[in-house]
Parts: structure tokens; sequence; C-alpha cells
């Protein structure tokens, strides 16, 4: 009797050759649109130890609250499947004493993440993002540059409908004064708000613009912005910022209710949606975070990034088709004894650099040369008594030469 069959788990996925396939050009893209402006690619460990979510993404946040893979890993010691790219990208900047190189260091990853939420369309437990960090400069230039590749990546990926939202947290102080305002406003109309905003005035009240509740939505119209109470010194950042996109032809729409669901961000926040998307629109995102580094045990250190999520941008791309693998070479034979030969033969055609197959499945010859049309194979070698039959399966031609001349033959490529 077999037994019962295992699935993969809930809110993961397998990825087939096609999908690798299309995944490939998203990685060839990330390269192609970052790697000019120097960003280069760094990779950090699958886990981490749970404090530096805890304390580097902020203890009030989704992610922290009810979102983590969090485990004993034997040895006592409590570690946590990476929910998120920024804080581990700090830890490293300043395990490896980064501060030392020229400023900023800019770097980008690709890569698996975790969150353990309610699986969805474009929402998985396991999931990849793109994401590019600059650590070490306050220069408004840093944000508009970040916000200016995520544009051309998701261009260059052909994701649809896409709108760019853009507001300012102001400094950390600031922010602390306007969360007790605004706890306040919330307190003053608690009866008209849903009961999970009602919970969390205290912990996090800005999330209260992310409600689809209707009575806190009516609350949050009234609310005091803290767009409209910047100081000095953010509010020129946000200007400086806002110039450079409109220079470089950005298109952005200010959004003083962007609240993103990481408490590091201070200044800058950003992020971009699709239209094409259904609920779960946000394809990428980020800001500035010049607090971090500081709070994982660093100098005070400015940094900037984004991530943006592959499944997402694939969703919203619309899907291209992946081309088909082209092969140089199919070796098929006539008759049985001839297998040795054509496995020598295709083993010398790969270590001379051509791509090349065998027959496999012990089809007839007839069924072989179908097979070589299925894998669009350039050329067929037939073995036979007399030798190689090479055919040229654009052109149906075929020429009958010793098996030892094929890969020569295959090579020059001149048609038959
Ligand atoms: P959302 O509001 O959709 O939950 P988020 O604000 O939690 O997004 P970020 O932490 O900014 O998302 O992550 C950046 C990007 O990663 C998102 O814009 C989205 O494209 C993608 N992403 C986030 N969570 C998931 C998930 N569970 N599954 C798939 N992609 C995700
Ligand atoms: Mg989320």
């Amino acid at each position: 009797m077999a037994g019962e069959r295992i699935q993969v788990p809930r809110g993961t996925f397998d990825l087939l050759p096609d999908d690798l396939a299309q995944r490939e050009q998203v990685e060839q893209a990330a390269r192609r649109v970052l790697e000019p402006a120097g960003y280069r690619r760094l990779e950090t460990p699958t886990f981490e130890a749970t404090e530096l979510f805890a304390r580097g993404v902020g203890a009030s946040t989704d992610i922290v609250q009810k979102e983590m893979y969090t485990f004993d890993d034997g040895g006592g010691r409590s570690v946590t499947l990476r929910p998120e790219g920024t804080a581990p990208v700090c830890r490293a900047y300043l395990e490896h004493g980064m501060h030392r190189l020229a400023q900023p260091v800019k770097v980008w990853y690709l890569g698996r993440f975790y969150r353990h939420e309610a699986p969805q369309a474009g929402r998985y437990r396991e999931f990849w993002q793109v994401g590019a960090e600059a650590v070490g400069s306050a220069d408004p230039a840093v944000d508009a540059e970040l916000i200016v590749l995520l544009a051309d990546l998701l261009e260059e990926l052909q994701v649809r409908d896409v709108v760019l939202s853009l507001s300012s947290l102001g400094s950390p102080d600031a922010r602390s004064v306007y969360r007790e305002r605004l706890a306040a406003h919330l307190r003053a109309n608690e009866g008209r708000l849903s009961g999970e905003v009602r919970e969390r005035i205290d912990l996090n009240p800005l999330r209260a613009f992310d409600s689809d509740h209707p009575g806190t939505q009516e609350v949050m119209r009234d609310a005091p912005m803290l767009l409209d109470g910047l100081d000095d010194a953010d509010a020129e950042h946000f200007a400086r910022v806002r110039g450079l996109l409109d220079d470089a032809g950005v298109a952005y729409r200010v959004d003083p209710t962007l609240v993103r669901g990481l408490d590091y961000y201070a200044r800058t926040v950003f992020e971009f949606s699709s239209g094409a998307l259904g609920a779960q629109s946000g394809v990428g995102g980020g800001g500035r975070y010049d607090g971090l580094v500081e709070q994982l045990g660093g100098d005070p250190t400015p940094g900037c990034g984004w991530a943006a999520g592959v499944e997402r941008m694939l969703l919203a791309a619309g899907g291209r088709p992946v081309p088909a693998l082209p092969i140089d070479l199919f070796v098929a034979y006539a008759k049985e004894d001839m297998r040795p030969e054509a496995f020598r033969l295709a083993a010398q055609a790969r270590r001379s650099g051509l791509s090349a197959q065998l027959e496999l499945a012990g089809r007839s010859l007839k069924g072989q040369l179908k097979q070589a049309g299925r894998l669009h194979a350039r050329w067929a070698a037939i073995l036979g008594d007399e030798g190689a039959s090479l055919r040229d399966m654009e052109s149906g031609d075929q020429r009958v030469m010793a098996p030892g001349d094929v890969v020569a033959a295959v090579q020059r490529g001149e048609r038959l």
C-alpha cells in the first residue's frame, strides 16, 4: 500500500526548471542595473541570532511580534530564519569593519527570506527578495539613487502599472514626539477603532494608517501628519530627494500615510506598488535607516536601502515565455550495439565545449530524431554501420563521416 503523499509545506513552493530560467533573468537584470552603479553582491546566512532582528527590526513590528521562524539551534542559542535583509547587511558591515572602506559601502543581495504569515497570492512563508543597501552616507543623493535603481529594475523586468509612493518619517526624535500626538488622537477616538488598532495604540500607533477597517480609516483622515511637522533638516533632506527624482524623471506620489513595517526607518521611506497585483500590491520598498548600525552596536552610521519581492515582480510582469535551452548535438544510434560509441561521442562533444545529449529512453531511430527536434538540437549524429550520419536539423541535409570527425564538423558549424 502506498504511503500518504507528502506535499510541500504551506506557503512554500518548488522552483521547477522553467521557473528557475525566469528567475535567472531576474538575477541578470539585477546585476545589469545595480553593478554599473557600484553595488556589489553580498550574501549573509539564512539564519541569524534572534537578537539581531529583535533589536534591528524592532520589537513592536509585525515581523518580530508574529512572523519570525525562531528556534533553539540545539545548543541553547535562539536563532531566526531571516525575515529581511537589512539588519543582516548592517551586522556584516560591522563584523567586517567595512567602515574602513570608502563610504558608502554599496551592496546587493538575492535570496530566500522567511515570514510566518497567512499564505495567499503573492504572500508566502518562504519567498525571495532582491535588495540593495548603501551604508555610510547621509547624502540625499543616495536615497534618490537607490529609488531610481529600483525603478530601473522594475522597468527592466517589465513590471506593469507601477506607482511610487514617497514620504519622510523625520528623525527618530521627531517621530517619538509625533507618536505621542498620534496616540492621543487615537485614544480620543478609541470607540471608532478596530480592536487590533486599539490594542496597539501604545505599541505602534503608526500602523493604524495601514488599517483597512472603515471606522479606523475615518479616524485616520483627521489624524495629525508627521510630514507636516518635519524639522528643518529633515524637510530639507526630503526636498532634495524629491528634487533629484524630479530631475531623473521618476514620477512619485507623496503619501504622508506611508508607514513601512520596520522600526528602523528614519527620514525617507518609499514603496513601489503595481496595479497588476491584487491585495498584496507592494512590489518593493525601503528607506533610510540612519539609526540601525548604532542600534546593532556600531558607531552612528547612516544607511539607506530597499528590498523587492521576486515573486511579486514576476507576477506583476505577467510572466514572459522562457526560451528553450538550445543544444548543439543530439547523439542517436541506429542499432543497440552502437550505444557505447554514442555514449563516448556525447561525452567527447561535451568535453570539447558543445552542449550534447544522448538518447536515454530506448526510442526507435524515428523516435530519437523526433526527440532531437523537441530539444531544439542544431545537429543530430546517427551512429550506424557505415559511421556517423551528421544531420543538419534546420535543413534536414545529412552527411556521412567518421564518428571521430563529428565534433569538429559541429564546431565548424557549416551548413550541410
Ligand atoms: P506587505 O505590506 O505586503 O506585507 P512588507 O511591507 O511586509 O509587505 P517588506 O518588508 O518591505 O514588505 O519587503 C519588501 C518586499 O518583499 C515587499 O514589497 C514584497 O514584494 C515582498 N514580500 C514581503 N513579504 C512577503 C511574503 N510573505 N511573500 C512574498 N513576498 C513578500
Ligand atoms: Mg508584511
